[in-house]
Formats: C-alpha cells, structure tokens, sequence
C-alpha cells in the first residue's frame, strides 16, 4: 500500500527495507464544550479545565510550527464560537481541520434523523467558516456512530471517518448494514465510500492523562506513556513495515509541560527513524483511495 506524504523527516531518506510508515498527529480540540454538552456540567472548575485547552493549543501550534509538521485538528463548532482565534490560528498555520460536533453531541438512538442533521449542518457551517471550505474528516464525539449517521457523512460528502480500527496501522473502508448475531458468524455489512483511519483508545491521552474523579483516574506519568506509544510505533515500524500510526491527542491533556516534553521526545524518536513521514489525515485518506475501492477483493482478509 502506497501513502500519500506530507513532510518527511529531517533524516528521512529511505533505507530501503521498510515500506512508508506514516505518522498522523491528530488533536481533539474539545475545549469547554465536553464538560457542558455530553456531562452537563455548569462548573466553573470544568469550565476552567476545558479553558485551558487554548493554552495547550497555542504550545502544540508552536511546536508544530518550529519543527514544520502538519496535523489534523478535529474541533466542535463551540470550540470555534468560543476560542476564535486560536482556531483561526489552526487554520492558518495551515493545518487541517474536521468534525468534532457542535457541542460534542454523540450520535445516538435516542435522537431522530431531523436532529442529527441540524447538528451536522451547524458543525459545518463553522467549519466552513474557519476554514472556507466543507471538512472533509470526521472523528465521532466521545460515542459510537450507526448506519444512519455513516449514511449521513456520506451524502455531506466527507472523505474519511476516524472513530475505530479494524486495522492498527491501515486504512479501510466503512461497511454498512453490518447485523450483529448471537447464535451464529457475524453478518458483515457492505464497505462503502468512506475510508477508515484507525483510532483507538491505546493511542489517545484522554485515559491515560485526565482525572474524572472515580471514574477516569488517568494520572499516568509522561514516561508511562511515552513506553507504550514508542512501542506501539516500533512495532509498525520494525515489524510490519509500512502503514499509518495515528495519534489522538486533546490541547487539555497533552498540553502541560511534561506532556509537551514528552510529545517532544515521541516525535524525535519517530522522525529520527529512516523513512518515516508526517502527514494530514485527509493526505493519507486520499492515498488510500488512489489505491483502493470499496468492495475490492483485497480488502477481504477476515
Ligand atoms: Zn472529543
């Protein structure tokens, strides 16, 4: 399978023995907008919690800009509302950016299609503003995502969705009309135009950094981290050889000090590998496509 590249590391020339691995620095620039919508919290300690997400983002924008790395940026609509300049800040610099929710709304069962679809517009409709263009990219807020929803990303015309991993380290192709069984084999659904860029909870900082009181007690320290990313990598890289690490991060978590630092080293070590390339998610979607179709016979490796 062949990438799309954005910028190739310093010391990027191939030796030759790996394919191209790809790394994907994504950010979840929640902001206050997950503690008001889906925890309803009115608090002014979560409020201040979410505030600072614009302090992390202006650290990561710089860091990003001194090392010249693209990234992609998934921000709800109240962060945009909320925080413009350090979103127009986002755009400007050049990276790209993709659906989050308005206030971080979970697509659910529990509302109509009518609803989804205002909350879709009015996310876009600040998306567009920020960006002067449609997203193309979307990760799902904090829930799981359902036919109709899928459906939905399709007809607005959006190129991938990264909101779970069938595959570690590769693209795929949604499906839809998968029925779940219990007194026989799964009934896979058809893949359809929307490619898959994984993510899972291994590779995002929400768990191993915030603290949620009882619940989510995520004071894991910087090096904790830093053993099972670099790991996570070493193993695309030293054992599979060619594929897509992506990286889910959010301004609030990864955006204190000895997060930073650690961040800091996790790109050193990964740019310091030959071969190695940053890129968009919508560069690596779009690679993907050049090379693959929905329903192709390849794609059947269960
Ligand atoms: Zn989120």
């Amino acid at each position: 399978m062949s990438l799309s590249h954005g910028a190739t590391a310093s010391n990027g020339a191939s030796n030759g023995a790996h394919g191209p691995v790809t790394v994907c620095l994504s950010f979840d620039f929640d902001a206050i907008s997950i503690w008001t919508g889906p925890r309803g919290s009115r608090s002014p300690n979560l409020t201040a919690r979410g505030e600072f997400a614009s302090i992390g983002a202006h650290r990561l924008l710089d860091l990003l800009d001194e090392r010249s790395l693209p990234s992609t940026w998934f921000i709800p609509g109240h962060t945009i509302d909320t925080f413009g300049d350090v979103c127009a800040r986002v755009a400007s610099d050049g990276h790209e950016v993709g659906y989050h929710g308005y206030c971080h709304e979970a697509p659910s069962s529990k509302r109509d299609e009518a609803d989804e679809r205002a909350i879709l517009t009015r996310s876009m409709d600040c998306l567009e503003r920020l960006a002067g263009g449609p997203p193309v990219g979307h990760r799902v807020p904090g829930g799981n995502c359902g036919d109709r929803w899928i459906s939905l990303l399709i007809e607005h015309g959006f190129s991938y969705d990264s909101s779970m991993a069938r595959n570690d380290y590769a693209p795929t192709w949604c499906r839809l009309g998968d029925v779940p069984t219990t007194d026989g084999p799964h009934r896979f659904g058809d893949e359809v135009d929307l490619v898959q860029l994984p993510f899972d909870w291994i590779l995002d900082d929400w768990p191993y950094f915030s603290y949620d009181g009882p619940t989510v007690q995520g004071l894991r320290t910087p090096d904790h981290v830093f053993d099972v990313w670099s790991a996570e990598f070493d193993y695309l890289y030293e054992r599979v050889g060619s594929g897509v690490f992506v990286l889910t991060m959010h301004p609030q978590c990864i955006g204190r000090g000895s997060r930073m630092l650690m961040l800091e080293r996790l790109i050193d070590h990964m740019a310091s590998r030959p071969g190695v390339a940053f890129a968009t998610m919508e560069q690596v979607a779009e690679g993907f496509r050049s090379v693959s179709a929905p329903g192709d016979r390849a794609n059947r490796r269960l």
